[in-house]
């Protein structure tokens, strides 16, 4: 059976990478020309880490990612708050966590495929028919093609979604909250393996230093209006909105133009009732984004690919069966961590000062160790079955 997988990020390789094993044909597109770099520093463990193990992929991951020794909470003049010990949640987990940017876990995953997996870069999909029996997908550049089945594994904005399912708007639940990534080269001020956090009222940043001279830094802020288009609109965006705080904020600022990469988009979750629709289906951020905020994104968009192509495997082509057993499958977990996230935003970005005390005064207690081991024990826990490959 031939599968269209709209979008090459962490879900569209993933189950392309399956899907081939379990016999299937699937073909990659892709809107951008190449692989998509920038974005944030994954935290990686639990299921996702899991898959990326059976994927064969966790040495590279290791190598590649970073083992943060610190999360350190510092004020506006750079003064420490409040320090935390990641490799107390390493413990917890036997050692099986990473930090890895999030394009370095995308180039990983998509070498898997080792290029036994056609992909088309530069090109995305106008309209999709759903006849019964195939789906005819017209494309912006190529020629229309058949295939059995179409999934949509092309992120928060996804194309497939719009055209089979319906405006975004219906399914979005826009958490108020923007966030943008960007690496700058040559950075002063670097503080290995240590992750360095500042939060002000309505915004947050983060700072790792990264190898190759470069620093990745995250600002997560309060903005609930449109996103610009154009960069340079978004580089006004956040200049207006994060202007005013002081720290290392402005000397990110100064840097914005030379920044190696950027990304910027509002932080949202999407809901759906259904996540197929004949023989369409949507996986990862297109299906059931659960933001920012509640962390993992990039390891359940994983999980969402592996449970489809397993339940594809097991139902020997019968799509409907599959796709329905696949969201019975992960329907109530992925719920349960949205609706966790939905109120995160002031945890990142506090609505006004008493807010930012309550959250700082919260985070040093944080930094005892009964304390970070009673939090860290409950939200570790990943209660996600693998079925076996
Ligand atoms: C460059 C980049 C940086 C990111 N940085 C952050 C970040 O800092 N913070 C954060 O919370 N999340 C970020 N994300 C989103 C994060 O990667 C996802 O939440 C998560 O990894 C789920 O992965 P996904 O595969 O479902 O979606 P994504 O990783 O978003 O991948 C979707 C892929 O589909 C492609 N695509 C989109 N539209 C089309 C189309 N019409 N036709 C064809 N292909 C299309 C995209 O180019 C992308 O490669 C980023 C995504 C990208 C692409």
């Amino acid at each position: 059976m031939r599968v269209l997988i709209l979008g090459a990020g962490i879900a569209g390789p993933t189950l392309a990478y399956w899907l081939q094993r379990a016999g299937y044909r699937p073909i990659l597109v892709e809107s951008a020309p190449q692989l998509r770099q920038g974005g944030h520093l994954v935290d990686f463990w639990g299921a996702g880490f899991d898959i990326a193990e059976r994927m064969d992929i966790v040495e590279r991951l290791m190598h590649e990612g970073y083992r943060i020794q610190e999360l350190r909470e510092v004020d506006a003049d750079g003064k420490k708050i409040t320090g935390l010990d990641p490799g107390r949640v390493v413990d917890k987990v036997g050692g099986r966590y990473v930090s890895i940017a999030r394009s370095d876990l995308a180039a990983a995953i998509y070498d898997a495929l080792d290029e036994n997996v056609e992909t088309i870069f530069g090109d995305t999909i106008e309209a999709l028919d759903d006849d019964g029996h195939r789906v005819l997908v017209e494309f912006s550049h190529h020629p229309p093609r058949e295939f059995d089945l179409v999934v949509g594994a092309d992120g928060l904005h996804s194309r497939v979604r719009s055209l089979a399912f319906g405006p975004e708007h219906q399914f979005e639940l826009p958490l108020g909250i923007t966030v943008a990534a960007l690496e700058l080269v040559g950075y002063r001020r670097r503080d290995d393996l240590v992750a360095v956090t500042h939060t002000a009222v309505g915004a947050q940043t983060l700072r790792v230093s990264l190898r190759d001279d470069t620093t990745l830094v995250l600002f997560t802020f309060r903005h609930a209006g449109a996103i610009p288009e154009d960069i340079s609109a978004q580089h006004k965006l956040l200049r207006h909105r994060l202007g005013h705080i002081g720290g290392e904020v402005p000397s990110i600022l100064d840097q914005l133009a030379e920044a190696k990469t950027f990304y910027l988009d509002r932080a949202s979750q999407i809901r759906m009732p259904s996540w197929s629709t004949g023989r369409i289906a949507l996986v990862g951020d297109a299906a059931a984004a659960p933001s920012l905020l509640a962390g993992q994104g990039a390891a359940l968009a994983m999980v969402e690919a592996y449970i489809l192509a397993t339940k594809l495997r097991d139902t020997d082509g019968d799509h409907t069966q599959a796709f329905t057993a696949y969201q019975h499958h992960l329907d109530a977990v992925i719920r349960t961590k949205q609706d966790a996230a939905r109120n995160l935003g002031t945890a990142f970005a506090p609505r006004n000062r008493t807010k930012l005390f309550l959250r700082n005064t919260a985070l040093r207690f944080m930094g005892l160790p009964f304390v970070a081991d009673l939090v860290m024990g409950r939200s570790l826990r990943d209660p996600i079955e693998l079925p076996q490959w």
